[in-house]
């Protein structure tokens, strides 16, 4: 098994998921099987109970995991499905280290952090990359050098870093080469990061500097010479276009090379693939194509909490030859009167309402649904935009004034509901309906048509569903279900208009580059149509 270890420095925020992602991807595209695994070093057990706002989308796997948004990136890059276990948390690494104290697993040993947790946090990190049966992992170790809470990751590292041979680990450090008011740019901060490095005793053999544009010679000679690394192992990170021009930039600044010399990795160019992915990005940016998409939801300030939605218009977007212009709108803003939610919502090709919790904004993503259905203008729900899409039903079709979700209160119309299912769920601890679950399709439905088959698996996180008393009277009136999971109703659409799909589950995090997701091709294909 080959490592490759991703630290940054400086500052958060620097990409080390994308360059993560991208090394992945490069190495992939030689035909080498990667897996990736993302070290969170919060004391949070996983990114299930964080708010978006302040950490970005929860990324769900198909066992359920709920996880950091960087296994989203690398599941993107490198078409890949992961389980929760390829996110290390410090939670979950000293909740397994207090178990096996508790059980007695250390012979009464004072239990320490080295060698109790680092020994815990090697273990893992091997065995999870020994299960995949890639050729090579990568690990991507978050927040910054020098922060408390990476210590015992980062001290873990140099032990491996110690233990494997030395053509079986690299390390890359990711850092940032800022510019003066001089427009001239500045190696310190990255030779003090490095510094901070060798201290904890991690030498990186690759420096990845971001910076405005790419690094002459001089800049990278001054930081190989400090940072003890050779020239070629400096690898300008410029600011990209797009995420998905990085592992041809890494490739052209000779990463792959490199790598490829310092991991004795057997060098077979077939970067092709993804080369066409990005001529089609290209051509399409070029052809002047392009739709705009409003998306109504209420974690707007922070657009990483809609990172897989945006990448999945995009992905559909590109096989279809459209630039896809995301409009970011605040559900609370369209709280006014029909004639401003008209004014807020008028010349979108298409209307998507991605999922959220809790009540704030919800009457205003109801607005912008109805809006959508009685103009007919091309509409996605995702899980709540599934679920408020019913209760827009409901209430203007069928007339029940008072139609909601029992999450936002008491109704005499409460057509998302908690199943009966959902309080063994509760019982047994859990809280959500998460991960992959199947749902069987409605021949003949938009959604069969879409997605080519009758069964399908998608990726599920939620408590409710739509109430399965009222489906009859919801049908009877033109919104039908069309996927359905025994008496959960997984998607939801109007045949009368031209695009009117919601479902339970989320597409999104399964959309791939090369593969966009089928309802986000759709609902691109519908608004192109627009
Ligand atoms: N809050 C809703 C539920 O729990 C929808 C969840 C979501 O959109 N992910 O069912």
């Amino acid at each position: 098994m080959k490592y490759i270890i991703v630290t940054g420095g400086v500052m958060s925020g620097l990409g080390k998921g994308i360059t993560s992602s991208s090394i992945g991807r490069i190495l992939k595209n030689m035909g080498y099987e990667v897996t990736a695994i993302k070290i969170d070093p919060y004391i949070n057990i996983d990114a299930g109970t964080m708010n978006p706002f302040q950490h970005g989308e929860v990324f769900v796997l198909k066992d359920g995991g709920e996880v950091d948004l960087d296994l989203g990136n690398y599941e993107r890059f490198l078409d890949t499905e992961l389980t929760g276990d390829h996110n290390i948390t410090t939670g979950k690494v000293y909740r397994a280290v207090i178990e096996k104290e508790r059980r007695g697993d250390y012979l009464g040993s004072t239990v320490q952090i080295i060698p109790h947790v680092t020994n815990e946090i090697k273990e893992r990190v091997r065995s999870v990359a020994e299960a995949s049966g890639a050729d090579v992992c990568l690990i991507e170790i978050g927040g910054t050098v020098g922060d408390i809470e990476s210590m015992p990751f980062l001290e873990a590292a140099r032990q491996m870093q110690r233990e494997e041979a030395s053509h079986d680990l690299a390390l890359v450090h990711v850092t940032l080469v800022p510019v003066d008011a001089q427009g001239e740019q500045k190696t310190k901060p990255t030779q003090h990061s490095v510094k901070e490095l060798r201290e904890l005793g991690l030498y990186p053999n690759i420096i990845v500097a971001r910076c405005a544009s790419t690094l002459p010679v001089a800049a990278k000679e001054k930081i190989a010479l400090f940072c003890d690394v050779p020239v070629n192992a400096v690898i300008s990170a410029p600011d990209a276009m797009d995420v998905y021009y990085v592992p041809l930039i890494f490739e052209e600044e000779g990463l792959s090379d490199y790598l490829m010399d310092k991991l004795e990795l057997n060098a077979s160019d077939s970067q092709s693939k993804w080369k066409k992915l990005v001529k089609r990005m290209e051509m399409t940016d070029e052809s002047g194509n392009q739709i705009s998409i409003a998306v109504v939801g209420k974690y707007i300030d922070l657009r990483d909490a809609y990172t897989s939605i945006g990448e999945s218009l995009k992905h559909a977007g590109i096989a279809c030859g459209y630039k896809v212009d995301i409009e970011w709108i605040d559900s609370d803003n369209l709280n006014g009167t029909p004639e401003r939610v008209r004014e807020s919502l008028r010349g979108f090709d298409g209307i998507l309402v991605p999922g959220g919790f809790g009540e704030r904004g919800v009457e205003g993503k109801i607005r912008a649904i109805e809006y959508a259905r009685k103009n007919d203008v091309p509409f996605l729900g995702l899980c709540l935009g599934m679920q408020l899409a019913v209760i827009e039903f409901a209430r203007n079709v069928l007339g029940w004034e008072d139609a909601n979700s029992s999450e936002f209160g008491v109704t005499a119309h409460p057509v998302i509901d908690l199943l009966p299912e959902q309080h063994d769920i509760l019982d047994m601890g859990g809280s959500m309906r998460l991960g992959n679950y199947e749902a069987v399709l409605l021949e003949g439905s938009l959604a069969h048509q879409l997605y080519g088959s009758l069964k399908i698996v998608e990726r599920h996180r939620h408590r409710y569903e739509v109430n399965p008393e009222y489906i009859d009277e919801i049908e009877s009136k033109g919104m039908i279900f069309s996927g359905k999971n025994r008496n959960r109703m997984e998607i939801a659409e109007i045949p009368s208009c031209k695009f009117f799909i919601g479902c339970q589950f989320h597409p999104e995090f399964k959309s791939r580059p090369e593969n966009p997701a089928p309802l986000f091709k759709g609902f691109v294909e519908a608004a192109i149509g627009a």
